[in-house]
């Protein structure tokens, strides 16, 4: 019997070891890590260069506490970071996780708001569906059903405007209205709240868990933060899943030319080796901050230098290696091969994606984007089907958790265009029992 527990009964066999985008369990059954775990593993696994960077920093030291000592990997990380990220960003905070880091975004704010002489403003607008956080705070940002309904009511609720999925809508609009259309939404509900009490708006850029994927209309970016300006909103890029290269940038927020006021990343960081995560803020955020007498913040392990050690190889491979520019050509690979399955299984709806955070959705009718009958529970039927035959994807229910299935297919940003094919091919294999298994039509 084990004594662990996690959501469920469910559980999986003992992982053994792991290499590039393979694991393999203790029965030597191999899986492709088709979804880097929960799109963490950007570099793929036993990157000799980083488990050697951490080596070196375990034999210098462990652990500084930092009201005790500064530490040279935390420092030059913060450098990189900076370097990387867009001007103005020359503050880093480093976190262990990516709630950790949308926590610390969101007091990063809310103190800003108070020393600044703007304590009316404690309103965060976030959007519905959206995934933030499993922390108290950041779940009530989060939109997913399934996730707050235990913890109602929320510690504060905040309001919430339409995610923008333009894929569900059956209107005669261009793409670029959509977008302008979804993107006012924020405007109305600012009025709505009255924008003396809002302090600022948080967006994952390209949709994680909650979407499946989602990119917005070229136009919707632009004109968020243009918005956010008008009325001195501050804007929050939750870039815990597109940061760090996984959408072909270093930072999801280029892809627009987008400055947001603040940035919170996490998983990539990391890199599934080890718990890491960053906030940046544009300077004069911080300095205000500081001046008054500091941050009211701050957890135990921040600037771990082990950890710190490590997400600065994970950068280094990134670059040595151009994985950035691989992660824009396979996924467009990957994006195309989706487009295929999709033209071949009339119960996939639709498919989406940016770089390799990619994802497809099922439907029982495309015209309409009907979901498939929830009791089917095809999100873990076909995620189970893909396991058996040695593939890992990601899975949720989509659309508030009430409806609709969609699959984030996301391998590590070193895949090849051959273990794509592979990829491919399994799920071609899957959907096709998945088709037979739950009668959908062919
Ligand atoms: N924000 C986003 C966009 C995420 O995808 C996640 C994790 N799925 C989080 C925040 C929370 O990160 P963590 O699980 O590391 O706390």
């Amino acid at each position: 019997m084990s004594h662990l527990f996690y959501q469920t009964r469910d559980r999986r066999p003992l992982l053994d070891r792991a290499e590039g985008i393979y694991m393999w369990d203790v029965n030597g059954k191999r899986y492709i890590d088709g979804s880097s775990g929960a799109m963490v593993s950007n570099i793929g696994h036993s990157n000799p260069h980083v488990l050697a960077a951490m080596r070196a920093q375990m034999d210098k030291s462990t652990f500084g506490y930092r009201l005790h000592f500064e530490n040279a990997p935390a420092e030059d990380l913060a450098a990189k970071v900076a370097e990387l990220s867009p001007e103005g960003h020359d503050k880093v905070f480093f976190v262990s996780g990516g709630s950790e880091s949308v926590e610390s975004a969101v007091k990063l704010a809310r103190q800003y708001a108070f020393v600044s002489g703007q304590d009316s403003r404690w309103k965060i607008i976030s959007r519905s569906p959206s995934y933030h956080g499993a922390t108290l705070g950041a779940l009530a940002l989060t939109s997913y059903e399934p996730l707050n309904a235990p913890f109602k009511p929320m510690v504060t609720a905040m309001p919430k405007i339409p995610a923008p999925r333009c894929y569900l809508d059956r209107d005669n609009l261009s793409d670029e209205e959509r977008g302008l259309r979804y993107a006012d939404m924020l405007r109305d509900r600012i009025i709505e709240e009255g924008p003396d009490s809002v302090l600022a708006f948080i967006m994952e850029p390209v949709g994680g868990a909650s979407t499946g994927a989602l990119v917005a209309p070229e136009s919707y970016y632009g004109r968020i933060r243009e918005i956010c300006d008008k009325f001195g909103i501050l804007l929050i890029y939750d870039e815990v899943m597109t940061g760090v290269g996984r959408t072909g940038k270093f930072l999801a927020c280029e892809h627009w030319n987008i400055n947001p006021d603040i940035i919170a990343t996490a998983k990539g960081f990391g890199a599934g080796y080890v718990p890491l995560g960053a906030m940046t803020a544009k300077q004069h955020i911080v300095d205000k901050i500081l001046d008054a007498g500091g941050f009211q913040h701050g957890y135990t392990y921040a600037g771990n230098p082990i950890a710190c050690a490590a997400g600065l190889a994970v950068i280094e491979e990134i670059f040595r290696h151009n994985m950035m520019e691989n992660t824009t050509k396979v996924g467009g690979e990957l994006l195309a091969g989706l487009g295929r399955l999709m033209d071949k299984y009339p119960f996939i709806g639709d498919v989406r994606g940016k770089g390799l955070l990619t994802a497809f959705e099922l439907v029982s009718d495309r015209e309409t984007m009907t979901p498939l009958d929830r009791n089917l529970n095809a999100f873990s039927q076909l995620v189970n089907i893909a396991y058996e035959r040695g593939l890992i994807i990601y899975s949720r229910r989509s659309r508030g958790g009430v409806e609709g299935d969609h699959f984030l297919v996301c391998p590590p940003m070193i895949t090849t265009s051959e273990q794509i094919a592979d990829i491919l091919a399994i799920l071609d294999d899957s959907l096709d029992e998945l088709a037979t298994i739950l009668n959908l039509p062919r």
